[in-house]
Protein backbone atom coordinates (compact mmCIF):
# COMPACT_ATOMS: atom_id res chain seq x y z
CA UNK A 1 0.00 0.00 0.00
CA UNK A 2 1.03 3.36 -0.55
CA UNK A 3 2.65 5.21 2.19
CA UNK A 4 1.83 9.27 1.81
CA UNK A 5 4.71 11.02 2.86
CA UNK A 6 6.10 14.37 3.93
CA UNK A 7 4.39 17.16 1.54
CA UNK A 8 4.35 14.69 -1.66
CA UNK A 9 0.98 13.16 -2.22
CA UNK A 10 1.10 10.31 -4.51
CA UNK A 11 -2.43 9.65 -6.43
CA UNK A 12 -4.88 7.63 -4.24
CA UNK A 13 -5.60 4.08 -5.50
CA UNK A 14 -8.30 1.95 -4.03
CA UNK A 15 -6.11 -0.67 -2.04
CA UNK A 16 -8.07 -3.94 -1.63
CA UNK A 17 -7.03 -5.71 1.28
CA UNK A 18 -6.26 -8.84 0.29
CA UNK A 19 -6.79 -10.86 3.65
CA UNK A 20 -7.56 -10.46 6.88
CA UNK A 21 -8.47 -11.80 9.87
CA UNK A 22 -11.51 -9.48 10.47
CA UNK A 23 -14.40 -11.29 11.97
CA UNK A 24 -17.96 -10.46 12.23
CA UNK A 25 -20.82 -11.48 14.67
CA UNK A 26 -24.31 -11.44 13.81
CA UNK A 27 -24.88 -8.27 15.39
CA UNK A 28 -22.01 -6.60 13.37
CA UNK A 29 -22.96 -8.47 10.13
CA UNK A 30 -26.74 -6.81 10.85
CA UNK A 31 -24.59 -2.94 11.19
CA UNK A 32 -22.81 -3.70 8.61
CA UNK A 33 -25.76 -4.15 6.39
CA UNK A 34 -27.85 -1.27 8.09
CA UNK A 35 -25.42 0.96 7.09
CA UNK A 36 -25.11 -0.02 3.34
CA UNK A 37 -28.64 0.08 2.90
CA UNK A 38 -28.84 3.81 4.96
CA UNK A 39 -25.75 4.95 3.64
CA UNK A 40 -24.35 5.44 7.09
CA UNK A 41 -20.98 6.15 6.51
CA UNK A 42 -18.84 3.24 8.37
CA UNK A 43 -14.81 2.35 8.50
CA UNK A 44 -13.87 -0.12 5.74
CA UNK A 45 -13.09 -3.37 6.52
CA UNK A 46 -9.67 -2.19 5.19
CA UNK A 47 -9.53 1.06 7.80
CA UNK A 48 -10.95 -1.69 10.55
CA UNK A 49 -8.33 -3.87 10.27
CA UNK A 50 -5.24 -1.33 10.20
CA UNK A 51 -7.49 0.50 13.65
CA UNK A 52 -7.87 -2.81 15.28
CA UNK A 53 -3.92 -3.96 14.69
CA UNK A 54 -3.09 -0.16 16.40
CA UNK A 55 -5.48 -1.35 19.47
CA UNK A 56 -3.78 -4.86 19.98
CA UNK A 57 -0.43 -3.61 19.56
CA UNK A 58 -0.93 -0.30 22.14
CA UNK A 59 -3.85 -1.83 24.10
CA UNK A 60 -5.27 1.85 25.33
CA UNK A 61 -6.94 1.94 28.08
CA UNK A 62 -9.41 4.63 27.39
CA UNK A 63 -9.99 5.33 23.34
CA UNK A 64 -12.01 8.67 22.55
CA UNK A 65 -13.95 8.57 19.24
CA UNK A 66 -15.11 11.67 17.80
CA UNK A 67 -17.84 10.27 15.61
CA UNK A 68 -20.22 7.40 16.92
CA UNK A 69 -22.70 6.72 14.25
CA UNK A 70 -24.54 3.79 14.70
CA UNK A 71 -21.83 2.81 17.13
CA UNK A 72 -19.85 0.16 15.18
CA UNK A 73 -16.40 1.01 15.04
CA UNK A 74 -16.57 1.69 19.24
CA UNK A 75 -18.03 -1.97 19.51
CA UNK A 76 -15.19 -3.17 17.42
CA UNK A 77 -12.73 -1.33 19.03
CA UNK A 78 -14.27 -2.03 22.63
CA UNK A 79 -13.93 -5.56 21.21
CA UNK A 80 -10.74 -6.27 20.08
CA UNK A 81 -8.96 -4.51 23.26
CA UNK A 82 -11.53 -4.37 26.19
CA UNK A 83 -10.85 -0.34 26.26
CA UNK A 84 -13.13 1.86 27.52
CA UNK A 85 -14.49 4.11 24.79
CA UNK A 86 -15.81 7.42 24.72
CA UNK A 87 -17.58 8.08 21.53
CA UNK A 88 -19.45 11.11 20.46
CA UNK A 89 -22.49 11.98 18.34
CA UNK A 90 -24.03 14.89 17.39
CA UNK A 91 -27.14 13.41 15.82
CA UNK A 92 -30.10 12.41 17.81
CA UNK A 93 -31.20 9.48 15.28
CA UNK A 94 -27.37 8.14 14.98
CA UNK A 95 -26.97 8.63 19.01
CA UNK A 96 -30.09 6.49 19.73
CA UNK A 97 -29.55 3.36 17.47
CA UNK A 98 -25.64 3.61 18.79
CA UNK A 99 -26.92 3.13 22.61
CA UNK A 100 -29.39 0.57 21.35
CA UNK A 101 -26.62 -1.53 19.26
CA UNK A 102 -24.21 -1.13 22.22
CA UNK A 103 -26.45 -2.29 24.66
CA UNK A 104 -27.54 -4.89 22.44
CA UNK A 105 -23.79 -5.94 22.32
CA UNK A 106 -23.41 -6.05 26.00
CA UNK A 107 -20.94 -3.25 25.72
CA UNK A 108 -22.63 -0.90 27.80
CA UNK A 109 -20.06 -0.75 30.51
CA UNK A 110 -17.48 -0.41 28.38
CA UNK A 111 -18.68 2.01 25.88
CA UNK A 112 -19.90 5.50 26.74
CA UNK A 113 -21.53 7.68 24.15
CA UNK A 114 -21.55 11.42 24.72
CA UNK A 115 -24.20 13.26 22.44
CA UNK A 116 -23.06 16.36 21.71
CA UNK A 117 -20.89 18.34 19.31
CA UNK A 118 -17.90 17.54 19.70
CA UNK A 119 -17.21 21.23 19.58
CA UNK A 120 -18.76 21.24 22.45
CA UNK A 121 -17.82 18.26 24.21
CA UNK A 122 -14.80 18.58 25.84
CA UNK A 123 -16.07 19.51 29.26
CA UNK A 124 -17.83 15.76 29.09
CA UNK A 125 -14.16 13.90 28.88
CA UNK A 126 -11.51 16.34 30.27
CA UNK A 127 -10.59 14.13 33.41
CA UNK A 128 -10.25 11.58 31.05
CA UNK A 129 -6.53 10.35 30.04
CA UNK A 130 -6.49 8.95 26.31
CA UNK A 131 -4.44 6.62 24.87
CA UNK A 132 -5.76 6.64 21.41
CA UNK A 133 -8.21 8.90 19.58
CA UNK A 134 -10.49 8.43 16.11
CA UNK A 135 -10.93 11.12 14.75
CA UNK A 136 -13.81 9.82 12.14
CA UNK A 137 -16.72 13.20 11.95
CA UNK A 138 -17.26 16.61 9.99
CA UNK A 139 -13.80 16.56 7.79
CA UNK A 140 -13.89 20.41 7.39
CA UNK A 141 -13.61 20.09 11.17
CA UNK A 142 -10.72 17.39 11.57
CA UNK A 143 -7.80 20.20 12.70
CA UNK A 144 -10.00 22.01 15.59
CA UNK A 145 -10.83 18.57 16.96
CA UNK A 146 -7.74 17.59 17.02
CA UNK A 147 -6.36 20.80 18.39
CA UNK A 148 -9.06 20.54 21.40
CA UNK A 149 -8.54 17.09 22.49
CA UNK A 150 -5.00 16.36 21.71
CA UNK A 151 -4.22 17.79 24.81
CA UNK A 152 -5.71 14.92 26.50
CA UNK A 153 -3.63 12.33 25.08
CA UNK A 154 -1.16 9.90 26.96
CA UNK A 155 2.35 10.36 26.66
CA UNK A 156 3.05 7.65 23.44
CA UNK A 157 -0.84 8.61 22.66
CA UNK A 158 -1.55 8.02 18.79
CA UNK A 159 -4.36 9.93 16.77
CA UNK A 160 -5.99 8.60 13.96
CA UNK A 161 -8.08 9.89 11.14
CA UNK A 162 -10.34 8.42 9.00
CA UNK A 163 -11.37 9.37 5.49
CA UNK A 164 -8.25 11.43 4.96
CA UNK A 165 -8.43 10.80 0.91
CA UNK A 166 -12.07 11.63 0.63
CA UNK A 167 -12.93 8.74 -2.16
CA UNK A 168 -9.19 9.74 -3.52
CA UNK A 169 -10.56 13.50 -3.87
CA UNK A 170 -8.33 14.72 -2.04
CA UNK A 171 -5.47 13.80 -4.38
CA UNK A 172 -7.41 14.85 -7.60
CA UNK A 173 -5.80 18.40 -7.75
CA UNK A 174 -6.10 18.24 -11.70
CA UNK A 175 -9.88 17.89 -11.92
CA UNK A 176 -10.50 20.08 -8.63
CA UNK A 177 -12.61 22.88 -10.53
CA UNK A 178 -15.00 20.11 -11.28
CA UNK A 179 -16.10 19.91 -8.02
CA UNK A 180 -18.92 21.49 -6.23
CA UNK A 181 -17.95 24.54 -4.08
CA UNK A 182 -18.64 22.92 -1.04
CA UNK A 183 -16.28 19.53 -1.95
CA UNK A 184 -14.30 21.96 -3.15
CA UNK A 185 -14.03 23.37 0.23
CA UNK A 186 -13.80 20.53 2.12
CA UNK A 187 -10.86 19.11 -0.28
CA UNK A 188 -9.17 22.45 0.57
CA UNK A 189 -9.51 21.82 4.21
CA UNK A 190 -8.23 18.44 3.89
CA UNK A 191 -5.26 19.55 2.62
CA UNK A 192 -4.72 21.89 5.19
CA UNK A 193 -4.95 19.63 7.88
CA UNK A 194 -2.31 16.97 6.31
CA UNK A 195 0.19 19.51 5.59
CA UNK A 196 -0.33 20.66 9.69
CA UNK A 197 -0.23 17.57 10.55
CA UNK A 198 2.96 16.20 8.83
CA UNK A 199 4.55 19.59 10.11
CA UNK A 200 3.30 18.98 13.52
CA UNK A 201 6.72 18.71 15.52
CA UNK A 202 5.51 16.59 18.58
CA UNK A 203 3.94 13.93 16.33
CA UNK A 204 5.18 11.43 13.76
CA UNK A 205 2.73 11.32 11.35
CA UNK A 206 2.01 8.82 8.07
CA UNK A 207 -1.17 8.89 6.43
CA UNK A 208 -1.93 5.73 4.42
CA UNK A 209 -3.64 5.31 1.02
CA UNK A 210 -5.98 2.44 2.82
CA UNK A 211 -9.81 2.38 3.09
CA UNK A 212 -10.79 6.18 2.66
CA UNK A 213 -7.31 7.04 3.86
CA UNK A 214 -6.30 6.92 7.23
CA UNK A 215 -3.16 8.71 9.16
CA UNK A 216 -1.83 8.10 12.23
CA UNK A 217 0.18 10.43 14.41
CA UNK A 218 2.23 9.23 17.39
CA UNK A 219 3.09 11.39 19.76
CA UNK A 220 6.77 12.08 20.64
N1 LIG B 1 -17.08 5.94 13.45
C1 LIG B 1 -18.28 5.41 12.79
C2 LIG B 1 -18.71 6.25 11.61
C3 LIG B 1 -18.91 7.71 11.91
S1 LIG B 1 -19.71 8.54 10.58
C4 LIG B 1 -17.97 3.99 12.31
O1 LIG B 1 -16.96 3.82 11.60
O2 LIG B 1 -18.73 3.07 12.62
C5 LIG B 1 -19.55 10.18 11.14
C6 LIG B 1 -20.49 10.56 12.28
O3 LIG B 1 -19.98 11.74 12.84
C7 LIG B 1 -21.92 10.85 11.85
O4 LIG B 1 -22.80 10.03 12.58
C8 LIG B 1 -22.11 12.33 12.20
O5 LIG B 1 -23.42 12.61 12.72
C9 LIG B 1 -21.06 12.53 13.28
N2 LIG B 1 -20.56 13.91 13.39
C10 LIG B 1 -20.17 14.71 12.38
N3 LIG B 1 -19.71 15.88 12.88
C11 LIG B 1 -19.82 15.80 14.23
C12 LIG B 1 -19.53 16.69 15.29
N4 LIG B 1 -19.04 17.92 15.08
N5 LIG B 1 -19.75 16.27 16.55
C13 LIG B 1 -20.25 15.04 16.80
N6 LIG B 1 -20.56 14.16 15.83
C14 LIG B 1 -20.34 14.54 14.57
MG1 LIG C 1 -15.05 7.23 8.45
Amino acid sequence: MAVIHAMKIVTAKAVTLVKNNLEFNELELELKEYAKEHKVPIIFDEGLSFLEAIIRTKRPINILEIGTAIGYSAIRMARASGSNVYSIERDLNMYNLAIENIKRAGLDNKIHIIFKDALLAFDDVKDIKFDLIFIDAAKAQYHKFFDLYTPLLNENGVVVCDNMLFHGLVEDKDNIENYSRSVRGLIRKLNEFHESLLNNSDYDTAIYDIGDGMSISVKK
